[in-house]
């Protein structure tokens, strides 16, 4: 049999565009060449569970041999096959159709696409990206069947001509290009079928003759011979019934879908049957990072087969802060990204998903408080993050979100510690000391808001809980902090003008108030409002407008000793005295800049001096 056909598209240089195209995404061919194979073993199968064809009892397989003097990279399924009727069919007709395709869609659009372009898929002909031509070899699984071999250079010419196999299946040879000989190394095959193949559901080989031949010695000197090993798991533990899977078997898998050796926390085994289809196991990592919040990676699946990481239109954003694995058969393998973004049924999934994760935490918080508790710090950010991305997981999470006190108790919302409609919050519990000393000194509690994200969360809570206010713990005096002791007016006055004059500082706010601690001679308040516009400002680079001058005010506590004597220092005295507690009540809240800490230090030593 010899047949030479001319491919049917309109657009004859059709190769060049696609290489060009996908060009930031060539290493997909390698799935979509495999995922044909897995396709071609499941459909043989399936027949053979029906009975329509005969099963011949050899183990499904996949080899992948790259061999660098010939320069092809094969690779041979023992699935279906296909007659040459199938060939011209499936392969001139329909895969060509389909780069046709895609050549009207995105020939107008801008190369800043080609990442998305990526996710378009072109299966068959995607093997052109690497290869200057490819041959099939391939044999119907059909009794009496004729081997068939076909060959194409990837212009719109193909030749069909009496085959060479013996077994059922299909060889995909690719002659590979010189600009892609990297596709010939095995270490780089490796990794893309890790990247994409994983978790397949049929063994894959690669070079598996080199394999074989791996011969060990034991204690005796006896040859083991040792068998090729597949490069993926075809059982992934998602597959699993969450029943059936233990915790060791949980945090092994965590180890191999992601390379990562800190311990999850917990997981969320995902297995919905209706209205879709959907298996995963998403996984609460550690925090290694008490500030940020650290990036995650969701894994798509269809079908086990690898479709992209991150793909927010599946996943809900905030979601990709943990790590998982989501199998999902409804979404096809050849997806866009548009196809998603109008999709009915992916909207649904990323739905599902939010409120199982949700009922995940609340039934942790409800049957087991403790070890919520101790998890609390590690996934209060992501919950957090969680809440602003998305009112609804606020809505489901409200009344499990913890707040810890800085006595070191984990309160929810309602029971958190509050002053009239206030609750006060910590942002750094060692500049914040002395306040926080203050408070504990009053029996006053107050909640610690550590982490960036926390900026955000205030104003978020502020924004649903509108009838609570949030203020930092240095930003204003609350009245159990007050004393009851009576002092006049004008000795208060003339307080004031005692520190106004020797600090020189107009900007600066000073008042008096008598507080119950004595011990303190001066605090320093910053205003909520300004302060906050100052925080934002310093996380988004100043794109609040110019950056307000924080509004700081100098509180001068009448019930201290050295305030008492005060007036009855010299003038010289007064200076040295007020800025030095001015100093001191600037460091309970900021560092000093250069300039200030020089005075500083210089100031401390002629105090020193007085000292006879
Ligand atoms: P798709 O997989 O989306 O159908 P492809 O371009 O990847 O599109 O493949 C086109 C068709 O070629 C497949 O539907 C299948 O009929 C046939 N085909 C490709 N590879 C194989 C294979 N290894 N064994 C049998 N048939 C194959
Ligand atoms: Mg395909």
């Amino acid at each position: 049999m010899q047949k030479e056909g001319q491919i049917k598209v309109s657009s004859e240089n059709i190769f060049p565009i696609i290489k060009k195209w996908l060009y930031s995404d060539k290493d997909i061919f390698l799935r979509e060449i495999v995922a044909n194979a897995c396709d071609a073993i499941k459909k043989y199968q399936s027949l053979c569970s029906i009975g329509e064809a005969e099963n011949d009892g050899i183990k499904p397989r996949i080899e992948i041999i790259a061999d660098k003097n010939a320069k092809t990279l094969t690779v041979t399924d023992n699935g279906i096959g296909m007659t040459a009727d199938e060939v011209e069919k499936y392969i001139t007709q329909i895969a060509f159709s389909g780069a046709e395709e895609f050549i009207e869609k995105y020939k107008d659009k801008s190369e800043d696409n080609a990442g998305i372009i990526g996710h378009f898929g072109l299966g068959f002909y995607s093997s052109y990206m690497v290869s200057e031509s490819v041959e099939i070899e391939t044999l119907s699984y059909q009794p009496n069947s004729q081997p068939v071999h076909w060959v194409s250079d990837g212009s719109t010419t193909y030749e069909i001509t009496d085959g060479t196999r013996t077994q059922h299946g299909t060889s995909i040879i690719m002659h590979i290009t010189e600009d892609e000989e990297e596709f010939l190394d095995k270490d780089k095959l490796r990794d893309l079928l890790l990247k994409y193949c994983h978790f397949m559901p049929y063994e894959i080989y690669l070079n598996p003759a080199e394999e074989e031949a791996v011969v060990t010695k034991d204690a005796d000197g006896n040859e083991i011979k040792h068998d090729a090993k597949p490069v993926n798991n075809t059982t992934p533990l998602w597959l699993k019934a969450p029943r059936d899977c233990t915790d060791e078997e949980y945090k092994e898998f965590y180890v191999e879908a992601f390379h990562d050796f800190n311990e999850p926390l917990f997981w969320i085994h995902l297995n919905v049957d209706y209205p879709f289809n959907l298996k995963g196991i998403l996984y609460f990592p550690k925090q290694t990072d008490k500030l940020q919040v650290m990036p995650g990676e969701i894994k798509l699946y269809s079908n086990q087969v690898y479709i992209a990481d991150n793909i927010k239109e599946v996943v809900p954003e905030f979601l990709m802060l943990l790590k998982g694995v989501i199998d999902c058969p409804d979404i096809p393998l050849n997806v866009s990204r548009s196809f998603l973004q109008n999709d009915g049924e992916v909207a649904k999934i990323s739905k599902h998903i939010t409120k199982k994760v949700a009922d995940k935490l609340s039934s942790m918080f409800k049957n087991d408080r403790e070890t919520y508790e101790k998890y609390w710090d590690d996934i209060a950010p992501f919950i957090k993050f969680g809440c602003i991305k998305d009112e609804k997981f606020y809505d489901r999470v409200k009344d499990i979100i913890l707040f810890k006190t800085i006595s070191g108790e984990y309160k929810t919302f309602a029971d958190c510690p509050k002053q009239g409609d206030k609750i006060f919050y910590v942002t750094d519990e060692s500049v914040q000391a002395q306040y926080i000393d203050m408070f504990k000194a009053n029996g006053l509690d107050a909640v610690l808001l550590t982490h960036t994200i926390d900026t955000h969360f205030i104003s978020f809570l502020e924004y649903k809980e509108s009838g609570t206010k949030l203020a930092r713990i240095d930003s204003e005096l609350g009245d159990a902090l007050k004393s009851d002791e009576v002092t006049d007016d004008a000795s208060n006055e003339k307080l004031k003008e005692i520190f106004k004059t020797a600090l020189g500082d107009d900007k600066l706010e000073i008042q008096t108030e008598g507080l119950k601690v004595k011990e303190t001679p001066a605090i320093l308040l910053q205003n909520e409002y300004m302060r906050r516009m100052n925080d934002m400002n310093t996380l988004y680079g100043g794109i609040f407008g110019g950056s307000p001058e924080a509004k700081e005010t100098l509180v001068i506590n009448t019930t201290n000793d050295i305030i008492k004597t005060l007036p009855t220092l010299s003038e010289e005295n007064r200076t040295l005295v007020c800025k030095h507690i001015l100093d001191l009540a600037t460091i309970s809240q900021r560092k000093l800049t250069a300039d200030e800490l020089k005075d500083f230090v210089a100031r401390s030593v002629e105090i020193l001096g007085i000292i006879k």
